[in-house]
């Protein structure tokens, strides 16, 4: 008997383990802490992920023109109009937030311990941006916090599509981060793409097979968005590839969830992407009704998350 739902879910909602672990509204703060990548600084390559925005897949963190504690007050005052009595994950999103020195680290992270209503801090970065003395530090960081999860971009755990993506970083380079990371007795969260240009839906079952198989506690399960202005947009307005429809990515995510283990916390399922900037699809921005279908799918083909696990 699945367990971990309220309101007719059948999959492990983000929603559903904040509520019933801390009975109280928790609201993601998320924030631009000045990092960049080694997929765009020259180290791994210079033009970075082909579906990365300008903002290193940040568009909606703080200003980078700001100060951490300026971008977290003002991000901080307008959600408390909303949920006045909510706690606060601190989530640094934009560009790989493990690339730099341990003094780097502390200088961002450490201002956050024992602020209030401060419960968490969730940190987006790369498998290549994790190593022994990292994790180490993050060991003793994550003390501190009730909440701590780190993020890592996987997107497809195909060879060739990983080549495509220009990611720079291989399946095994991932599993690596998340073994050293899972060692450490820390949370990770994994994001893949759905509707990446060539995959079929056999691919995309395959990447959440595999991983499946490695100790994840979370997912962020994207939909392609195509942007304006980066190399997949180029790509897309040049080759057309097959770009997902509404139902066909219904019908994958809730194929998807079923060999995801049911205790694995689906983090979010679709994309955000500045609506100024998006090509194609455009149905994405449909948020409540693609979320409102799985449900429906779900109930009524009565399937649950890990049913293939
Ligand atoms: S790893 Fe992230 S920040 Fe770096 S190029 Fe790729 S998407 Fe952008």
């Amino acid at each position: 008997m699945f367990e971990y739902r309220f309101t007719g879910k059948h999959y492990h909602t983000l929603d559903y383990y904040l509520k019933t672990k801390y009975q109280n509204k928790v609201c993601k703060i998320p924030l631009n802490a000045s990092f960049t990548c080694p997929n765009r600084d020259g180290t791994k390559g210079v033009g970075g992920c082909i579906f990365c925005s300008n903002q290193g897949s940040g568009d909606f963190a703080g200003n980078p023109k700001d100060d951490l504690d300026k971008q977290y007050q003002e991000i901080k005052t307008i959600m408390s109009k909303k949920w006045p009595n909510s706690k606060y994950i601190i989530y640094f999103q934009a560009f790989s937030n493990t690339y730099g020195s341990i003094d780097k680290l502390k200088q961002t992270f450490e201002p956050f311990i024992n602020k209030e209503n401060v419960i968490g801090l969730s940190i987006a970065t790369r498998c290549d941006c994790i190593n022994e003395e990292i994790v180490s530090y993050l060991k003793k960081l994550q003390t501190h916090f009730k909440e701590f999860w780190v993020e890592l971009g996987l997107q497809s755990a195909k060879t060739s599509t990983m080549k495509l993506l220009n990611l720079k970083y291989t399946f095994n380079d991932f599993k690596n981060a998340v073994l050293l990371l899972n060692k450490a007795s820390i949370n990770v969260v994994v994001h893949i793409i759905d509707g990446l240009p060539y995959e079929n839906e056999l691919d995309q079952i395959n990447t959440i097979k595999k991983i499946s198989k490695l100790p994840i506690q979370g997912i962020k399960i994207h939909i392609l968005n195509v942007l304006g202005n980066t190399k997949l947009g180029m790509m897309y307005q040049n080759e057309h590839f097959k770009i997902l429809d509404e139902d066909e990515f219904v019908n994958l995510v809730v194929k998807q969830l079923t060999y995801l283990k049911d205790d694995v916390i689906i983090h979010r399922i679709g994309a955000d992407s500045n609506p100024l900037d998006l090509i194609a699809p455009l149905w994405v921005r449909k948020k409540i009704s693609i979320l409102d279908k799985i449900d429906l799918k779900m109930a009524n083909d009565d399937i649950y998350q890990g049913d293939n696990y």
